[in-house]
């Protein structure tokens, strides 16, 4: 089962709305797909998504650096070829763009290995349930707080018992109004999640936090700068709320940081920023060592089948316009129904790509884009 070809292109997907956060304005996606075909023609499917920046870059990596070191190789020997290639980008750095770049090909890997077994990726990976529970998730800080409260109607008309909210404003009595609505619309008995995307200090953390532990909050996810451990485990000691953090980690290094200082409550890998599945099953039993959960951010077409491969899964993130199938390039996906995604017996990772509607965003060369940064200054 030797590897034959790798291919890699980019795409720049628009957003129907911009995604507003404490700190960031979004209005693309980027998309890196791979396809890695072993010498007896089957075809392994990966990909990776930035968050409007960088796919240019990850695409030039894949084609020009990394898909010459794999040609040849056993495309079952997924430890051998992640360890390989990331001590190889080590130089260029250990996480980012190489870790983006890296996770591209290895999901592809995977996907290959899963065909190759006749499983599901969510099987082969562990199995360890069929049916996972997904929340709810929006980017919805710029929303008038009427907008806000008929988004959370649509999420529970749909079925959904978790919610997340993005808080953050620079009007932080503002911001517990809102909080207070939302819980006030779902009832006591739902779970209510809080995001701030890195926006606070750790004094203002812990001071914003302890005002919102009346509203009984599920978590309180990225409440300052990710590289700031030690600010977490102070806010940990200090509140009541359970601290989520792991969408901007690069690697299991970067985990393990946060696992022994006690500085998280929730860790959220994504699968496409930590390297792919087989760092991302690292991550994951790092945490069931540490009995702490794992709730995956974004990539729920991916996250779902790692969540039901793990023990410790806690939920999959459904983020309202940043799935695949909500850029139209999709023909099938495991896809979120009330609240949960059952996951089928599929081989691999059941992602197929709608060839047609992704050429209309193909990315080429080093044109410069016409672009503004994505911080803005608040709320
Ligand atoms: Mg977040």
């Amino acid at each position: 089962m030797k590897i034959a070809s790798v291919s890699c292109q980019a795409y720049r997907l628009p957003l129907k709305e911009p995604w507003i956060s404490a700190k960031y304005r979004i209005t693309h996606h980027e998309l890196v797909r791979t396809i890695i075909t072993t010498d007896g023609g089957q075809e392994g499917v990966g990909w990776c998504t930035t968050i409007g920046v960088g796919g240019l870059s990850v695409a030039s990596l894949v084609n020009a650096y990394l898909a010459p070191l794999l040609i040849g190789e056993d495309a079952r020997n997924n430890e051998r070829l992640w360890e390989r290639l990331w001590q190889d980008l080590h130089f260029a750095g250990p996480s980012g763009i190489s870790t983006l770049a890296i996770g591209a090909l290895d999901i592809g890997l995977w996907d290959l290995r899963a065909k190759h077994a006749h499983m599901p990726l969510w099987q082969l990976l562990g199995g360890a349930r069929r049916s996972v529970p997904v929340f709810a998730s929006a980017v919805n800080l710029h929303l008038s707080q009427a907008a806000l409260l008929e988004q959370v109607e649509r999420q529970l008309a749909e079925g959904y018992e978790v919610f997340k909210l993005k808080i953050g404003r620079s009007d932080f009595e503002g911001d517990l109004a809102r909080v207070r609505a939302v819980r006030n619309l779902i009832g006591p008995s739902r779970t209510l999640l809080l995001d701030s995307n890195q926006r606070w200090r750790s004094g203002d953390a812990v001071r914003f936090c302890q005002a919102l532990q009346s509203v009984g909050a599920g978590w309180i996810e990225e409440p300052m700068l990710s590289d700031d451990v030690g600010g977490h485990a102070h806010l940990r000691r200090s509140v009541g709320i359970p601290v989520a953090v792991g969408e901007q980690l690069g690697n299991r290094f970067d985990f393990w940081n946060y696992v022994r200082q006690d500085a998280a409550d929730i860790l959220q890998p994504n699968v496409w920023k930590v390297g792919g599945i087989t760092e991302w099953m690292k991550i994951a039993n790092l945490a069931h060592a540490a009995n702490l959960l794992i709730a995956p951010h974004n990539a729920l077409e991916l996250s779902a089948h790692l969540v039901g491969a793990i023990p410790n899964g806690y939920m999959v993130e459904n983020i309202e316009g940043g799935n695949l199938a909500d850029f139209g390039i999709l023909q099938d996906a495991p896809t979120a129904i009330g609240g949960r995604i059952d996951l089928d017996d599929e081989v691999g990772h059941g992602v197929v790509f709608d060839e047609g509607a992704l050429a209309e965003y193909e990315m080429s060369g080093n044109v410069p884009l016409e672009r503004q940064s994505s911080v803005h200054e608040g709320i």
